[in-house]
């Protein structure tokens, strides 16, 4: 009875995601809306300022501007489905103040307060991944916390719709890093495409790539929800 609830109420929660998307009636969609509004999310463009993250294996483009654009989206999304949306970094800049000697650790400590201070029920961490190694690997790859069962949950959710989005089956990873670990929040980490694939690059770099990524997070976000 509970497993067909939930699918029932994650196939709604992904129509809705479409829908909104398709801008259905605006009252049906904020009497949706209303669902999510108890919920707070916090959306964390990685790097940014003097910390460029990776860099494009054929234009240079910078990880950080990437991550940006990605959040900017995903925040509208989220404010219109009646979150309470929370951004780290809003624009170019870093976090650090002043890029003197140990501005990454200010910068994430940063990150860290501005999540302790929202209390949120969920923050997503947007990065680009990079694996010079094998400039073949390509595809959304969603990271989270060991013995964090929400954050599994919430990274399996997300990851499911980016493998649909990019027709794979990758799983979602253990991953030992600071934005997972520097708070008791559910908190996941996405990968959106590898900047060391030229293929993942360039779509990366369109616009509407950078909608569909959006949308598959949202999504995924949503049917975690329910
Ligand atoms: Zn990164």
């Amino acid at each position: 009875m509970f497993v067909i609830r939930k699918s029932a109420c994650i196939a709604a929660a992904i129509f809705f995601a479409a829908a909104l998307f398709v801008s259905f009636g605006i009252s049906k969609a904020s009497a949706a809306a209303a669902e999510y509004a108890r919920y707070t999310v916090v959306l964390d463009a990685g790097h940014g300022g003097v910390d460029p993250g990776v860099l494009g294996v054929t234009t240079k483009t910078k990880e950080s501007d990437i991550n940006l654009a990605i959040v900017k989206k995903l925040a509208r999304y989220f404010s219109d489905a009646g979150f309470r949306v929370i951004l780290t970094r809003k624009n170019e800049g870093g976090l650090y103040g002043l890029p003197t000697a140990g501005y990454k650790r200010r910068d994430m400590e940063a990150r860290r307060d501005i999540i302790e201070g929202a209390a949120p029920n969920a923050v997503i961490s947007v990065h680009q991944n990079n694996f010079i190694a094998d400039r073949s690997r390509r595809g959304g790859q969603v990271f989270f916390r060991e013995g964090d069962a929400n954050g599994t949950a919430l990274a399996n959710s997300i990851q499911e719709q980016l493998n649909a989005m990019n027709n794979r089956a990758l799983s979602a990873l253990r991953g030992d890093y600071y934005m997972l670990n520097c708070s008791r929040f559910t908190s996941v980490i996405v990968e959106c495409g590898f900047l060391s694939n030229a293929e993942d690059e360039a779509l990366l770099l369109s616009e509407e790539y950078q909608s569909q990524v959006a949308q598959a997070i949202f999504a995924g976000t949503l049917a975690y929800f329910c």
